[in-house]
C-alpha cells in the first residue's frame, strides 16, 4: 500500500488535522485539531480510512506491516502515558471508537477500558487504591467488548447485572461495591461461556479483535443501509477509521463525571451554553438514561474550576471551528478531558438563528452564513405544522405524496362547491377528490388542504396547491375516495362527510380527526436578515408565478423580484366572467366574438392593473390564454342547460360547440399559441388590457414593467404574426395616450422544436422563459400525471434519479435548455432568459439554472424564500457557466 495507516497525537507531536476528515474520519480529525490548539485531550492515534478499504478490497485482510505499525504507536503512547499495556500495576487502558468522514449510526460503538484483564484489574484497584472502581471499569469492558465485538446480546448482560442488584435489593448501579461488582464479572464470563465466547486475557488480542470489529461494522446490514438511505454511496467515502484513545476515567468517585454539551442551544440557538453531566459515570451513561443527568450548572456548583475552564474549552472551540459545537467530555478528579467535537445538529429554527447570529458576532461572512442553512430548514419553518403533543395520539390512516408543505385540519367535502359553501359559513375544509380540475380551483382556494387519492407531484391539484401555499396530500392511493357515497375509506377507518381528517403536507400522511396546527414564525427577523445574505450573495434573480394581487403581494412580501409567470386563464373562472367568456367561445362570428372579448377587457384591465401595482417597479411576464378552450365549456347536462340559457343559445347549439372543441390530446392540442393563430382577438384584448393597465400606471406616476409572453411557440412564424399585432395596438395604445412605456414581447420555451429553432426565434424575441413543465412532458413524452402509473418504478429502477417533474433531468431537458439557450443568445445577445415550470422552486434545478447562466427562476409564492437561498448556495457552490453536471 506504500501510505501511512496511524496517525497520532500527544503532547509532543500531532500528525493530523480537522481538514483530514476523508482519512481520519470525523472524530479522529477532531481529535488531533483539539490536541493541536493544545486542549486537553488524551493522547492517542487513528489508523486511517484507507486501511478500511484495504481491509475490504483484500478479503478481510489487513496490510502486511499494520501490525508493526500499530505497536509502534502503542509503544508511543506508552511513553507520553507512562503507563504500560498490559502490564499489572500501571495498565494502559484506552478506548476504541469508529468514526467515518460523514457522522454514521450504524457502525460499530465504542469499547473503552480496552487492556484490563484478570490481572490488571487488581493491580489497577491497587494503583488507584480505589477498588470499586477497577472492577466497575473491568466489567463495564467486559460487557463491551462482549456486546459490539462479539456480538452478545446486550440485554443478556443487563439481565446479570440486574441479577446481582436484585439479590442485594438495590436499584442503582452505583449502590453496587466492589465485590458486587466481582460477582458481575463472575457472571458476565459464564454468559461468554454460555455463548461460546472466548473472552481474552491478552491485551493485544483484545485490541485486534476491536480494531478488526471496527473495520468490520463497516459493512454490516444496518451500516450499508444508512449509506443507502442517505445515499452516501456516492460520496466516495473509504470506510471508517479506528481511533485508540488512552482512557480516563469518569467513574472514579463524586469528583469524576461525563457529560455532553453544546455550545449554544440546539433547539432554538440561543447563545447560551446548553448540556448534560453525570457524576461518577462512564462513557454513553449520560445518554443511556440511567440515571437523570444533571445540567452543567449542577457542574458549576460541585466543581466551579473545572466548569469555568469547560465554557473557555468551549468558547475556544466555538471560535475555532466557527460553528455551533456538540462536545463530549469527562471530568477525572477535578480534570477536563475532551473527547469529541463537532459541528452540533440543530433545529431549523436554530440553524437559521445561529447563521445570522454568527455574521453579527463577526463569526462567519454572510456567505457562510447562507451555506449553513438547508433550503427544507426555510421550508419547514414558512408552513404550519400539527402540535406534536396531539399528532402523538392521532390515528393514522394513510399516505400519499407530500404535494405542498404544511399541516392542515377540517371537515370532509368532496366538492368545491360545498367547499365554498362550508367555508363562507366560517367553516374549516379539506377538499378531497380523486382528482382536481381547473373548476375546483375556487374550492381549492377556501378549503385548508386538499387530499386526492390520484396524481403526481406536478399533477392539477399539486401544482395548484403550491400555487397557493396550501397543504396538500395527492396520490393517495390507498386511500378510497368515494364521491358517490361521500365517504373515505382506509385502513379499516370510515369517515363521512364533515367528519374532520388532518393532513401533513411535508409528510404526506393522513389522519382521522381533528390535530391542533401552530404556524411557525413568518419571514420575519431572523429568515428574512438570512434571506437578505442570500440575496447579496447570488446572481440569479427570484422572480413568482401569480396570478392575482393576493398572490403577488405575497410573493413580494417572501422576497420575490417580479412575476416570471401570470397565467391568466385563472383570470376567466370567476362568477362574473366564466360566462362571458363561454359567450366569447361559442361565438359564431368574428365580430360576435369581439363583442364578448370588450366585456372581459375591464376585468383583465384591472386584474393586471392590480399586478403591476403589488409589483411596482418590478417586471411583471404576462402569459396571453394557454389552455384549449374546452377547459371554460360546460360538460353535465345540467350545466349545459343553465348555460345555453345565461348565453342566450340552444342547447343543441351548445352541445355542438362542446363537441367541436374536444381534444383527442389536450396535451398537443389546440392551445397556446395556437389558439391565437386561430382566434387573433383574443390575444388582442389581452395586448390592450394590459398595455392600457401599464397606461394607468403610468398616469398615476407608477413605475410598470411589463412583459407580454407568447406560449407554445415552436416556430419563428407564430412570433412574428403575433408580434406584428401586438406591437401594433401597444404602439397605437401608447401614442393615443401620450405616455412613455417600455414593454417587451417574448416567449415561453416549452416545446422542444423551439429549442432547436431558437437562433431564428431568439433573434424576434426580448426573453425566453422556458415552461419546463411542459418541455419535460413534450421531451420525455410523459404526462406529468403518469407518477403513479410509473414513473415511480422508474425511479425505482434509477432509470431516471428523481421525478423530472420536480428536478430537472439535466442530460435530457437540461441539455434541451442549453441548446435554446446558445442558439437565442447568438442571435440576441441581450436575450432575458428565465425558468417558469415548477422547477423553479426546487433547489437542484435552480443550481442547475445557474450553472447554464439563466436570469431568474420563477416559483410560487411560498417557495421564494427556498428558492432565494438555493439561488446564493449555487453562487457560492459553483461558478457561472463553468461546469455544468449533466
Ligand atoms: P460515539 O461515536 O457513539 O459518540 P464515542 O467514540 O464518542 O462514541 O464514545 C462514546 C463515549 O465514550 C464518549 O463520549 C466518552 O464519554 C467515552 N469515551 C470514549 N473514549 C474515551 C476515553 N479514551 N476515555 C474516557 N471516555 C471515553
Ligand atoms: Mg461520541
Ligand atoms: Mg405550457
Amino acid at each position: 500500500m506504500g501510505k501511512k495507516y496511524v496517525y497520532v497525537w500527544n503532547k509532543n507531536r500531532v500528525e493530523g488535522n480537522s481538514k483530514m476528515k476523508d482519512i481520519l474520519g470525523g472524530k479522529g480529525a477532531n481529535l488531533a485539531e483539539m490536541a493541536s490548539l493544545g486542549l486537553p485531550v488524551p493522547p492517542g492515534f487513528t489508523i486511517s480510512t484507507e486501511v478500511c478499504k484495504y481491509y475490504w478490497d483484500n478479503g478481510r485482510k489487513f496490510p502486511e506491516d499494520l501490525k508493526s505499525v500499530v505497536e509502534e504507536a502503542m509503544t508511543e503512547l506508552e511513553n507520553v502515558t507512562g503507563k504500560k499495556f498490559g502490564d499489572n500495576k500501571n495498565p494502559l487502558l484506552v478506548s476504541v471508537r469508529s468514526g467515518a468522514a460523514v457522522s454514521m449510526p450504524g457502525m460499530m460503538d465504542t469499547i473503552l477500558n480496552l487492556g484490563l484483564n484478570d490481572e490488571s484489574v487488581e493491580g489497577l484497584a491497587k494503583l488507584t487504591n480505589n477498588e470499586r472502581f477497577a472492577w466497575d471499569s473491568y466489567r463495564r469492558f467486559i460487557q463491551m467488548f462482549g456486546d459490539v465485538a462479539l456480538g452478545i446480546a446486550h440485554e443478556k448482560f443487563e439481565e446479570a447485572l440486574n441479577e446481582v442488584k436484585r439479590e442485594k435489593g438495590v436499584k442503582q448501579d452505583l449502590e453496587l461495591d466492589a465485590n458486587d461488582l466481582k460477582k458481575v464479572v463472575e457472571l458476565y464470563k459464564k454468559l461468554y461461556k454460555e455463548e461460546g465466547k472466548e473472552f481474552p486475557q491478552d491485551p493485544m488480542k483484545q485490541l485486534w479483535i476491536a480494531i478488526e470489529a471496527v473495520f468490520g461494522s463497516w459493512n454490516n446490514p444496518r451500516a450499508i443501509k444508512y449509506r443507502q438511505i442517505n445515499e452516501m454511496d456516492k460520496q466516495g467515502l473509504l470506510g471508517t477509521a479506528v481511533n485508540v484513545v488512552a482512557m480516563v476515567f469518569g467513574n472514579m468517585g463524586e469528583d469524576s463525571g461525563t457529560g455532553v454539551a453544546f455550545t449554544r442551544d440546539p433547539n432554538t440557538g440561543e447563545k447560551k451554553y446548553y448540556g448534560e453531566f453525570l457524576t461518577n459515570a462512564q462513557g454513553e451513561d449520560v445518554v443511556a438514561g440511567i440515571r437523570t443527568p444533571k445540567s452543567l450548572d449542577e457542574l458549576k456548583s460541585i466543581n466551579p474550576k473545572t466548569y469555568n475552564q469547560l465554557l473557555e474549552v468551549m468558547d475556544k472551540l466555538e471560535k475555532h471551528f466557527r460553528d455551533m459545537q456538540d462536545i463530549e467530555f469527562t471530568v477525572e478528579k477535578g480534570q477536563l478531558y475532551m473527547l469529541q467535537t463537532r459541528s452540533g445538529k440543530r433545529t431549523a429554527a436554530a440553524a437559521v438563528k445561529i447563521a445570522v447570529d454568527m455574521v453579527k458576532e463577526g463569526l462567519i461572512s454572510k456567505q457562510e452564513a447562507v451555506m449553513r442553512v438547508k433550503p427544507a430548514d426555510i421550508e419547514k419553518l414558512l408552513h404550519p405544522i400539527f402540535d406534536s403533543e396531539e399528532l402523538k395520539n392521532a390515528q393514522y390512516i394513510g399516505k400519499g405524496l407530500p404535494a405542498s408543505p404544511g399541516a392542515a385540519t377540517g371537515k370532509i367535502v368532496f366538492s368545491a362547491d360545498d367547499a365554498e359553501k362550508l367555508a363562507k359559513d366560517g367553516e374549516k375544509v379539506i377538499l378531497a377528490r380523486p382528482e382536481t380540475s381547473p373548476e375546483d380551483v375556487g374550492g381549492m382556494n377556501v378549503a385548508e388542504g386538499i387530499l386526492t387519492s390520484r396524481g403526481g407531484m406536478t399533477s392539477h391539484a399539486a401544482v395548484v396547491a403550491r400555487g397557493m401555499g396550501k397543504t396538500a396530500v395527492v396520490g393517495a392511493e390507498d386511500i378510497v375516495i368515494d364521491l358517490k357515497n361521500k365517504v373515505i375509506k382506509s385502513n379499516g377507518v370510515e369517515l363521512k362527510e364533515g367528519d374532520w381528517i388532518s393532513i401533513d403536507g411535508n409528510e404526506g400522511k393522513v389522519y382521522a380527526g381533528k390535530i391542533k396546527t401552530v404556524r411557525p414564525e413568518g419571514l420575519a427577523g431572523d429568515i428574512s436578515v438570512l434571506l437578505e445574505y442570500a440575496d447579496e450573495v447570488s446572481v440569479l434573480g427570484v422572480r413568482a408565478n401569480a396570478d392575482i394581487p393576493r398572490d403577488a403581494k405575497v410573493a413580494r412580501e417572501f422576497g420575490a423580484q417580479g412575476i416570471g409567470l401570470c397565467r391568466t386563464e385563472h383570470m376567466f373562472f370567476g362568477p362574473e366572467r366564466i360566462n362571458k367568456m363561454r359567450t366569447m367561445i361559442v361565438s359564431k362570428t368574428e365580430e360576435q366574438r369581439k363583442a364578448a372579448l370588450e366585456q372581459l377587457l375591464p376585468f383583465q384591465r384591472s386584474d393586471f392593473k392590480g399586478l403591476f401595482e403589488e409589483m411596482e417597479g418590478f417586471s411583471v411576464t404576462i402569459r396571453l390564454l394557454d389552455p384549449p378552450l374546452h377547459e371554460f365549456v360546460p360538460e353535465s347536462d345540467e350545466q349545459i342547460k343553465e348555460v345555453a340559457k345565461m348565453i342566450g343559445i340552444s342547447e343543441e347549439e351548445l352541445r355542438s360547440t362542446v363537441k367541436d372543441l374536444e381534444e383527442f390530446n389536450p396535451m398537443m392540442g389546440h392551445r397556446g399559441v395556437r389558439l391565437a393563430i386561430t382566434y387573433p382577438e383574443i390575444a388582442e384584448m389581452q395586448t390592450k388590457a394590459i398595455i392600457l393597465a401599464a397606461i394607468d400606471m403610468i398616469k398615476e406616476g407608477k413605475k410598470v414593467q411589463p412583459e407580454i409572453m407568447i406560449p407554445l411557440v415552436g416556430d419563428v412564424k407564430e412570433l412574428t404574426i403575433l408580434k406584428e399585432s401586438i406591437k401594433q395596438i401597444a404602439d397605437e395604445l401608447i401614442k393615443e395616450n401620450n405616455v412613455d412605456l417600455e414593454y417587451k414581447i417574448g416567449t415561453m420555451i416549452e416545446v422542444p422544436r423551439a429549442c432547436v429553432v431558437a437562433d431564428q426565434i431568439g433573434a424576434e424575441a426580448d426573453f425566453f422563459s422556458f415552461g419546463t413543465n411542459d418541455l419535460t412532458q413534450l421531451g420525455l413524452g410523459f404526462s406529468r400525471d403518469d407518477y403513479g402509473k410509473f414513473i415511480g418504478d422508474y425511479i425505482e429502477k434509477g432509470i431516471y434519479e428523481k421525478d423530472p417533474f420536480q428536478q430537472i433531468d439535466r442530460e435530457g431537458v437540461g441539455k434541451l435548455i442549453k441548446l435554446a439557450l446558445d442558439g437565442g443568445r447568438s442571435t440576441n445577445p441581450k436575450l432575458k432568459v428565465g425558468i417558469c415550470g415548477e422547477h423553479g422552486g426546487d433547489p437542484d434545478s435552480i443550481e442547475f439554472a445557474h450553472l447554464v447562466g439563466l436570469d431568474y427562476v420563477s416559483c410560487s409564492p411560498y417557495r421564494v424564500p427556498v428558492a432565494r437561498l438555493a439561488a446564493a448556495q449555487a453562487a457560492v457552490n459553483y461558478k457561472r457557466g463553468k461546469k455544468v453536471n449533466y
